[in-house]
């Protein structure tokens, strides 16, 4: 395995590299894509507040980006709203 700051090929299963000292004892975890798993855990704490316990199990990808889509175009009818009616507050003099 490769140091991922030198590029110096190290031993598999070397938790530092022998030319810088960096650790890599977690290079291979994330090519595995084992250090993708504590996410998950700051996921369920983070949505298990506003979502349904039943449905912790699954990412709640889609719900929050369906929720921040609708935060957007909210925002954006608001704001075309308040521009409206700041234009018929100010007239423009017809
Ligand atoms: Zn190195």
């Amino acid at each position: 395995m490769f140091c991922p700051k030198c590029a110096t090929p190290n031993t598999d299963g070397a938790s530092f590299c022998r030319s810088c000292g960096a650790n890599i004892s977690l290079v291979p975890q994330a090519l595995t894509g084992q250090l993708a798993r504590p996410s998950e855990q700051t996921d369920l704490t983070d949505e298990s507040v506003c979502a349904v316990p039943g449905k912790s199990r699954r990412p709640p990808t889609l719900d929050s980006a369906f929720r921040s889509v609708f935060m957007g175009i909210a925002f954006l009818l608001i704001s075309i709203a308040l521009s409206r009616s700041i234009a018929q507050a100010g007239g423009f003099g017809c």
